[in-house]
């Protein structure tokens, strides 16, 4: 029996992974009020979208909407490119949650909400319906697991705290990229997450801040949004970068935010994710999990080398803008960066430039 420790995106996509393996598998989520929301910017990369379909996760329309690439602006420098290839997804958090929930039912997941994982001592589980014997966990227990603290995986928060914060407006999108409005220490990022959905999360480092004082930051975007009605509670996390020492220990494996994250600047975490737990049930199906810790540095190498290029330029105005101005001259080279994070090829195989450390 595999236990998956965390009812999120990532959880429930390693569970029906588990069970297209013909693997028996139970989920338990602390949460019970349904459906599960999280901060999010809630684009998904066309990779995620391709492993969505391949596992037959349907999502209401009201609940999504396209995005065909990514538009960064910074100032009246404007880069745009679309995705090389497919598209990809604006959902809202709580239709996700649905989709993949009706896919779990279908495939005969156990989904237990409402309970509580409390402990681990390496053989056995403390949850708060009672003691569980897991032949193998994943622990999909998201940016602050608790399962990193108790495996010893975790190497702690990193030097800078970043924050994010999101906020829904009712309103038709008024593009069909992803925008990312750069400014000094902050990023606004637009999601068309729905028909009459408009996504917005920000991130900043420093102190903790509210929407709407952050929005003051980029005018232009405040101009869009003025007079729309508000869609959804503010919600936020942080601090972002959390890290790991590894992913593996003895029969439980890191998956998703569990198993490190860095920034949500490139918005492919869910994609990652869903990648981590199809390479864990692999690895756990074939009789060897610690082959997943080799897999994950794979997956994981590129777009953290990317995310790192560009928190480095985000502290530095002038290289930020002069990336910006390059690929808005460069569109195609634009449009195979995004291919790159969204998992193509760019680092000489065998070079790991980041352990999410
Ligand atoms: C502001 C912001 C913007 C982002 N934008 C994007 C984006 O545009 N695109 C993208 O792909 N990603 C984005 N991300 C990242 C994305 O949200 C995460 O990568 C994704 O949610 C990870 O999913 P997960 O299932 O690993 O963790 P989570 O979604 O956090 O799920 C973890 C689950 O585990 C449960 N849990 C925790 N502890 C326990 C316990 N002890 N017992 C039982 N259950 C437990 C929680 O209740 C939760 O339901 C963004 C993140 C932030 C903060």
């Amino acid at each position: 029996m595999i236990t998956v420790i965390g009812g999120g995106p990532v959880g429930l996509v390693a569970a029906l992974y588990a069970r297209r393996a013909g693997l028996p598998v139970q989920v338990l989520e602390r949460r019970s009020k349904l459906p599960l929301d999280k901060a999010c910017g809630e684009g998904l990369m066309p990779g995620g979208v391709g492993l969505l379909d391949e596992l037959g996760v349907v999502i209401h329309p009201d609940g999504q909407a396209p995005f065909s690439g990514v538009r960064w602006i910074d100032g009246d420098v404007v880069a745009d490119a679309p995705f090389p290839h497919g598209v990809g997804r604006g959902i809202r958090r709580t239709y996700l949650h649905e989709g993949l929930m009706a896919a779990s039912a279908d495939a005969g997941v156990d989904v237990r909400l409402g309970v509580e994982v409390t402990g681990w001592d390496g053989a056995v589980l403390t949850t708060s319906d009672g003691e569980v014997r897991p032949d193998h966990l994943l622990a999909c227990d998201g940016l602050h697991s608790r399962l990193r603290d108790w495996t010893n995986l975790s190497a702690g928060p990193g030097p800078v705290a970043r924050f994010g914060l999101r906020r829904h407006y009712r309103g038709v999108p008024w593009t069909d990229r992803v925008e990312v409005y750069w400014g000094d220490g902050a990023e606004a990022y637009v999601t068309p997450a729905g028909p009459e959905r408009i996504g917005i999360a920000m991130l900043w480092s420093g102190e903790k801040a509210r929407f709407d004082k952050l929005l003051t930051r980029f005018p232009r975007l405040r101009d869009r949004v003025v007079g729309l009605p508000q869609d959804s509670q503010d919600q936020g996390a942080g601090p972002l970068h959390q890290r790991v020492r590894g992913v593996v220990a003895g029969r439980c494996l890191l998956v998703g935010d569990a198993s490190g994250y860095l920034d949500a600047l490139t918005g492919e975490g869910m994609a990652l994710g869903f990648q981590q737990a199809r390479a864990a049930v692999a690895a756990i199906q074939a009789g060897n999990p610690f082959g997943y810790a080799a897999e994950h540095r794979r997956i994981v190498r590129q777009p953290v080398a990317l995310m790192q290029l560009l928190l480095v330029a985000q502290r530095r105005p002038w290289l930020r803008r002069s990336i910006i101005r390059s690929l808005a001259a460069m569109p195609r080279v634009f449009s195979h960066v995004l291919q790159l994070n969204d998992g193509g090829d760019w680092l000489p195989s065998g070079r790991t430039p980041h352990k999410l450390d």
